[in-house]
């Protein structure tokens, strides 16, 4: 490589969160190459469930949740699983995640997923603009849907959070919920409906169209499999790919799950797991959906995109690169059609992603204590479509030094380590 054409800032890993890194980085007037082994933005980042929410706020691990695992790991239906070979590696994080769910921890983390939620529409709809396709992003309200009545509670710790923190919500009868859906089932007895939403009708398709904006932007993509990664003598990181190895001047690691691998070497230890998720999409499903709608009891969201309508849901724990599991897959059909009475399942795609998941729901953002000039941004979990544009643009403001409005400190790549930076 020429000292010309030498990037200012290379981020590693095109999901939703480098390529919206990729975007902010090249606003912020920096050279940027964006590197993926694959097509931009087709691992998670293609598969997820499409909401875009500046209401999640409610971290995975909440005061009681433990009551509720053993049952949901018994059913096989049950929105949890961990592959019975994997429990004694997984065991450690799921006693720290349910530890993160205690009383006094998790106002803060709710705080934290503020800060990275709250303008995600409005960030996503700059993204988008001009590009052709601002249609990608169409307003919706969360319908949760319950089949016992009394479960639909606005002063449920959950909801309580919410509105604190500025959600519109409301709830709504079941005669009403299926005047606003009429595809669901009429089981649901009542429902929660959280306003001022947005759904992404092909996160994937989204991930293609901001990263031809990047290049539009004069950010250079490049298909690599990076192998691994250390800091230059004499100042910035070095990175190696087959093709050899490269020196950039600041790095971001946004490799989503796959994160955590490169960083081992380095010796940080960063507690991620890979928190497996499925999704099937109905071609022709003979019903639509005008909002993003979550099943409560069986915990999965159904939504109508392009592709077809997908359900999208489980959290099993089985580590990475193991196949996917039939009996998931099967599980998300048969809750379809008790959540859609009259969809028609016959043409069907299934697909199965990796959360990138740290027990305190948080993602990492900013520079990796104790290795200058190399930036965090992974560990997004359930939340990395709608916090992607907020942590492009704390990166970007981190890459070029400019001073933050924000308190990071809760995103610290190394929290789990109490080392200060
Ligand atoms: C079923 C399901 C439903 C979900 N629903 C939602 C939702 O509704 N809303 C929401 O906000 N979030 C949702 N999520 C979470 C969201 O999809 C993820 O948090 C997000 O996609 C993570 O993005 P990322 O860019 O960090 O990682 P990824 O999309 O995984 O990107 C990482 C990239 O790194 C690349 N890579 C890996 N290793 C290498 C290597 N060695 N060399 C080069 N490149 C490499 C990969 O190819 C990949 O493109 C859902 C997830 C699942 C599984």
């Amino acid at each position: 490589m020429t000292e010309l054409n030498q990037p200012d800032v290379t981020v590693l890993g095109a999901g939703i969160v480098g390529i919206c890194s990729a975007i902010s980085l090249a606003e912020q007037g920096l050279k940027v190459r964006l590197i993926d082994r694959d097509a931009p933005g087709q691992a998670t980042s293609y598969g997820n469930a499409g909401i875009i929410s500046p209401w999640s706020v409610v971290p995975q691990s909440m005061p009681g949740l433990w009551k509720k695992v053993p049952g949901w790991l018994i059913d096989p239906l049950g929105p949890v699983a961990i592959k019975p070979t994997y429990l004694p590696k997984v065991a450690s994080w799921g006693l720290r995640f349910l530890a993160e769910g205690r009383q006094s921890r998790i106002q803060d983390i709710s705080d934290a997923m503020d800060t990275l939620n709250r303008n995600s529409i409005e960030l996503y709809r700059l993204h988008l603009a001009g590009t052709g396709h601002e249609d990608l992003l169409q307003d919706s309200y969360y319908v949760h849907a319950f089949r016992d009545k009394t479960a639909a509670d606005l002063e449920s710790v959950d909801y309580r959070m919410r509105r604190e923190r500025g959600a519109p919500l409301e709830r709504i009868s079941g005669a009403d919920l299926r005047d606003l859906e009429p595809a669901l089932s009429h089981d649901f007895e009542a429902a929660i409906l959280i306003k001022g939403q947005a759904r992404a009708v092909s996160p994937g398709r989204i991930a293609t169209v901001l990263a031809d904006k990047l290049r539009r932007m004069g950010g250079d993509i490049c298909t690599q499999t990076v192998q691994s990664i250390c800091p230059a003598e004499g100042g910035g990181w070095r990175y190696v790919t087959a093709s050899g190895t490269e020196w950039t001047p600041k790095l971001v690691l946004a490799m989503g799950v796959w994160s955590r691998e490169l960083l081992k070497p380095l010796g940080v230890k960063i507690p991620m797991e890979s928190e497996r998720g499925y999704h099937v999409s109905f071609r022709n499903p003979g019903i639509s959906l005008n909002h993003s709608i979550m099943d409560m009891d069986m915990k999965f969201v159904a939504s109508s995109m392009e592709e077809g309508l997908r359900v999208a849901g489980t959290a099993e724990f089985a580590g990475l690169d193991q196949p996917a599991n039939q009996k998931r897959v099967d599980g998300l059909v048969k809750l379809a059609r008790a959540l859609l009475p009259g969809l028609k399942a016959d043409d069907s795609h299934t697909w199965v992603g990796q959360r990138p998941s740290l027990p305190d729901s948080l993602p990492c953002i900013g520079e990796v204590e104790g290795l200058p000039d190399l930036f965090a941004a992974f560990g997004h979990s359930h939340y990395g479509l709608m916090m992607a544009p907020k942590t492009g643009r704390l990166i970007a403001d981190l890459v070029k030094g400019v001073p933050l409005n924000e308190d990071i400190t809760p995103f610290r790549p190394r929290r789990y380590e109490r080392i200060t930076a």
